[in-house]
């Protein structure tokens, strides 16, 4: 598999020269990951104009050392990150000023570097390797794609043993099993299993409520394949046939879904694409029930850059990944979320998950 990081690293380099910065300090564990190839959680990454020294703790001794290899110099630091940071800068060759992800580093860690500091030495840097992060190599279009294969092979496991009566945690023990056994390394969110009126609230948290026979059953969760994410919503009824009523919220849903799936191409605002979804949610009355975005992008972190959104007028590239979510919630009755991963390109979206969307009765 060809080796993004170098050609990664001289992307953010240009970037930095095109800022007026000398070098930068990038703390987001995604953004070292994607430059680095480390995948522990407490790291931070100096890249100078010809250097990069990555700084991590004892617990990650050998690990950095094999993930990284000769790509970066690997620095143990013997106590706070941002202390032997500050210490190893003249030595390192950086030229000022310095950027740091003033979005990621905490209030603490920012001040250490600018109090008593040189005006001027540091400047915080925008989302700069997020940026880089937001169109995928083909390498990642592979992981994603596979992920979402595991998301779907472990749903259709799971399903075949949801009965009514089974509590929420219960459904969610089935299907983060059925995850693991597929092959996913992680679960990158909470798995949100929401029975009944409980599928009204589009970020339940997993209870022992037992779903009970003709409610909802909203399941939405993730997979993780070589650092890359899923994240796949899929709702059903349980145990007897759904009411006209439930027909017709999930036939809305379902509409729009199938709406923004055609629709949707690279070179479109994120609103333009909302608008793909949301118009038809709306003519059918429910516009007031679709409160969140349409998507988000999908990467090494489930929530990243491009947003799919109402309030983002910047067009989605090609080589996006995104989910397509739409959702009816209607407190105290329950809701409809059907999410789908996809990638953007400049004639339409290809889906990565292979699910079925129609309305499922299970049980
Ligand atoms: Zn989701
Ligand atoms: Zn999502």
């Amino acid at each position: 598999m060809a080796d993004r990081r170098p050609e990664r690293l001289a992307a953010l380099r240009e970037r930095l020269a095109a800022e007026g910065l000398g070098a930068m300090v990038v703390a987001h564990a995604a953004n070292v990951r994607y430059l680095t190839g480390f995948s522990g959680s407490s790291a931070l990454l100096l890249v100078a104009e010809s250097a990069a020294v990555l700084l991590t703790d004892s617990r990650y001794e050998t690990q950095a050392a094999e993930e990284v290899g000769d790509l970066a110099r690997v620095q143990i630091a013997p106590a706070a990150l941002i202390d032997a940071l500050l210490a190893l800068l003249p030595e390192s060759g950086a030229r000022e000023p310095i950027g740091f992800e003033a979005h990621v580093l905490t209030v603490r860690e920012a001040s250490c570097l600018t109090e008593g500091a040189r005006p001027g030495r540091f400047r915080p840097a925008g989302e700069l390797v997020e940026r880089l992060r937001v169109v995928k190599a083909p390498e990642e279009i592979a992981a994603l794609r596979d992920a979402a294969g595991v998301a779907g092979a472990a749903l259709a496991r799971a399903v075949a043993d949801i009965r009514v009566g089974l509590s929420e945690l219960e459904v969610a023990a089935l299907l983060e099993a059925a995850l693991r056994r597929e092959g996913s390394v992680a679960h990158p969110f909470p798995t949100i299993v929401a029975s009944g009126p409980r599928a009204a609230l589009p970020h339940a948290r997993t209870s022992a409520r037992r779903v009970g026979a003709g409610e909802w059953l909203l399941l939405d969760f993730g997979a993780e394949v070589g650092g890359y994410c899923a994240d796949v919503t899929r709702t059903y009824v349980v145990g007897a046939p759904p009411d006209p009523r439930q027909r017709e919220v999930y036939a809305v849903v379902l509409g729009a879904q199938a709406a923004a799936l055609a629709g949707m191409r690279a070179g479109m605002t994120g609103k333009a694409a909302d608008a793909l979804a949301r118009d038809p949610i709306e003519a059918a009355g429910y516009g007031a029930a679709f409160g969140h975005s349409l998507g988000h992008g999908l990467g090494l972190e489930v929530h990243e850059a491009p947003r799919v959104s109402k309030a983002s007028d910047e067009a989605l590239p090609a080589g996006a990944v995104v989910t397509v979510e739409p959702g009816v919630y209607l407190p105290g009755w329950g809701g409809v979320r059907i999410e789908d991963d996809v990638v953007l390109g400049d004639t339409g979206a290809a889906l990565f998950t292979m699910i079925p969307r129609e309305l499922v009765v299970l049980g």
